[in-house]
């Protein structure tokens, strides 16, 4: 870690993508004191530290409303420390954490513990998920205002469906006092124990399946809690074509309610368990899995059909679902690879990959570099207040540096996190992250 020297730093030439500012050109930046303090036709002043980022594109810090960093009580699996070096290796400079550590994000207490550990260990920001319910069990709520007041930029019970309305209601009223939304997992709790996708792909290999309603039955019951409420519903994970249709009826009715999409939802398919790694929208990466079915494809939601990526698709470029963030969730190899398919742990490698996947995307004509900084940077930002997602002068200089045209191998070496379970391991990718400044401050290099 390299702390930006008292002269400054000088990013020239690079491409500059700015969409909170409608800027998308060739400039220079310059970053003093942990701040952006100008833009445009730079010279080199004395004792500023010159990178030349020609044909690199500089944009805002990447900003991930949706990652497991495993601590505390899953340490094996990824720490404050790996998840957040992993978060800046991904071009990300800040994160929200979900609340399914042990013990759970639950109370002040608990939120007091966890910002200890990232004051001493987190090289990009963190901001903590709040449990909906005490120790996620569904059965008491949390004292929502104390923990917004304790700086919860989320509720949620991420991994589980909160069954009990009451208690959605409840965390549902809260957002609108608190202005801090619930992040819903939505997963049908008596439709669930499925490995995969219900679909031709799971009945071709007989696989116990979850079916797209599961997700569809919950969205449409927390947007009525959300409209019925006034709260604020940020929907986890959208990965249905019908999930999000509901997302943008909901809007269009004028209920509160924001979604992410997962890069993987977009780019890859349930044929991808199976071993066939084609898909509609991205023509590459491709490469043989390990075993087939692939434990490293299973993750939940599953992915779903070649028809619900290209809806969800159409979804984030109609507004309908406002954000991509990660869901990075990391396991150990032995609860992956070294588990047959239907026993093996729920969940993918994100934050190293979002770039290059969506990278791809753009490749294949399906979106704009601009868009894919905005779903990651700009829109977050806007949707949680933050000062953050632009590179306008006198803003924080969270700033990424990447190189749309570089391809790499992910390897369990070369990753940064301490996990690898990801089927894009072992597979070419391109696009790179290059540098990674948070508040100024270099935390992320690979030159
Ligand atoms: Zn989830």
């Amino acid at each position: 870690m390299v702390d930006a020297v008292s002269g400054g730093v000088l990013l020239r030439g690079g491409r500059v993508i700015d969409p909170a500012n409608s800027l998308d050109g060739r400039a220079d930046v310059r970053v003093r004191e942990g701040a952006i303090v100008a833009l445009g036709d730079l010279a080199p002043e004395p004792a500023e530290r010159v990178v030349d980022v020609d044909g690199l594109i500089v944009a805002p810090g990447l900003i991930d409303v949706h990652v497991h960093l495993r601590e505390p009580g899953h340490e094996w699996k990824e720490t404050i420390g790996t998840g957040t070096a992993a978060a800046a290796a991904g071009g990300f400079t800040r994160v929200y954490c979900m609340p399914n550590t042990e013990p759970a994000l639950d109370s002040v207490a608990a939120l007091q513990a966890l910002k200890r550990l990232t004051e001493r260990d987190a090289v990009v920001a963190v901001h903590p998920i709040a449990a909906i319910s005490e120790g996620r069990r569904g059965q008491r709520p949390v004292d929502y205002d104390a923990l917004a007041t304790a700086g919860a930029v989320g509720f949620s019970d991420d991994g589980e469906t909160t069954r009990d309305v009451a208690i959605m209601r409840a965390a549902l009223a809260a957002s609108r006092r608190t202005n801090v939304p619930v992040m819903v997992h939505c997963e049908e709790p008596t439709l669930t124990g499925g490995a995969m996708h219900e679909g031709d792909i799971s009945r071709e290999l007989a696989m116990p399946a979850i079916p797209a309603v599961a997700e569809e039955s919950i969205i449409d019951r927390d947007i009525a809690l959300a409209q019925f409420t006034g709260g604020w519903l940020h929907v986890c994970h959208v990965s249905t074509a019908r999930g999000s249709e509901s997302v943008a009826r909901a809007k269009a009715h004028g209920v509160r309610v924001t979604a992410e999409v997962m890069p993987h939802h977009l780019a890859m398919t349930d044929e991808w368990v199976a071993g066939r790694r084609t898909n509609a929208l991205v023509n590459e990466p491709r490469g043989a899995p390990q075993s087939v079915p692939d434990p490293d494809c299973k993750v939940n939601p599953p992915l779903r059909t070649k028809q619900d990526a290209a809806s969800l698709l159409d979804a984030l470029r109609a507004g309908a679902i406002d954000l991509v963030s990660t869901d990075h969730a990391p396991h150990a190899r032995t609860e992956k690879q070294g588990r047959s398919f239907a026993t093996a742990a729920f969940g993918m490698n994100g934050s190293e990959f979002a770039l290059p996947i969506l990278l791809a995307l753009v490749r294949s004509g399906c979106l704009t570099v601009s868009d894919v900084i905005s779903y990651l940077s700009a829109v977050p930002a806007r949707l949680w207040g933050l000062d953050a997602g632009t590179l306008r002068p006198g803003a924080r200089a969270d700033i990424v540096v990447c190189d749309p045209e570089e391809r790499w191998t992910p390897s369990a070496d070369r990753l940064v996190t301490r996990s690898a379970n990801s089927p894009l391991v072992g597979m070419e990718l391109q696009g790179r992250v290059k540098l990674t400044f948070v508040g100024g401050d270099e935390r992320f290099r690979d030159w």
